[in-house]
């Protein structure tokens, strides 16, 4: 379950101000692509309209062929999943991984096959009965994951997930990312403006700059080859 994602020209405006000027890019199903650059530049802004949860002003967004512009957040087929992990504090783990299926009308046993699936994956079975509080970071990043694929959708996107977790987690993480990519196989696009993130995760990455895509290639071919200052500069690549 992996979909192709296109942008042609795509432009987000808030008022008079553009803040994506005329994005075009193009990813293959089951790419890890990594949107990187410094904070401001717009890659929650280019995520949250791939994902519908913001119009896009101008140009065109596709789905596996299919236009998105104009359909919904909830037929898109994507999952995302935040910095702010926005657990129900209420619920149990179970019941947080369970609620989207349980709104969405699923049957009592698919949701328990879902949940049970997803807690396996992330080894997060022994704590179903607790509450987000008395889990650590990291085990609350991977409920906040969960609520992702238990929803079986063909894309997910996840904006800056790890930059609320200390160094040695987030190393730790990364891992089970790719892990996870790996083993479903589905499109995955990451948000970073850690370079660091960016260079081990990616099949390919995408620099942005004020709206900007400054370069899109794979992590050694940036590195190698920077197209401007601005790229090398932010990769880290010898001067
Ligand atoms: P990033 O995720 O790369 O840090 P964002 O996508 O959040 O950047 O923001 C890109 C630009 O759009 C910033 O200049 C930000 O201030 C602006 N912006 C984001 N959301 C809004 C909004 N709802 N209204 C006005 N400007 C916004
Ligand atoms: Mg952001």
């Amino acid at each position: 379950m992996a979909a192709s994602i296109r942008l042609d020209k795509v432009v987000k405006r808030y008022g008079s101000l553009d803040v994506i000027h005329g994005v075009d890019l193009a990813i293959e199903p089951g790419e890890f692509t990594v949107f990187v650059g410094p904070s401001g530049c717009g890659k929650s802004t280019l995520l949250r309209m791939i994902a519908g949860l913001e119009p896009i002003s101008a140009g065109d967004l596709t789905i596996d062929g299919e236009r998105m512009n104009n359909v919904p957040a909830s037929r898109r087929g994507i999952a995302m999943v935040f910095q702010s992990y926005a657990l129900y504090p209420h619920m149990t783990v179970y019941k947080n991984l369970a609620f989207g299926l349980e709104t969405a009308g699923y049957k009592r046993a698919e949701i328990e096959k879902r949940v049970r699936h997803a807690a396996r994956i992330l080894k997060i079975e022994d704590y179903l009965q607790r509450r987000p509080k008395a889990l650590s970071g990291g085990q609350r990043q991977r409920v906040a994951i969960g609520r992702a694929i238990v929803r079986e959708p063909r894309i997910f996107l996840f904006d800056e997930p790890l930059s609320n977790l200390d160094a040695e987690l987030r190393v730790q993480m990364r891992v089970e990312i790719a892990k996870l990519h790996q083993d479903l196989g589905n499109t995955m696009i990451y948000v970073t403006h850690d370079q660091v993130e960016a260079m081990t995760m990616a099949d390919k990455i995408v620099v942005l700059r004020d709206g900007v895509v400054m370069q899109v290639g794979a992590p050694l071919d940036l590195y190698n080859a920077p197209a401007n200052q601005f790229v090398a500069g932010f990769i880290g690549s010898p001067k």
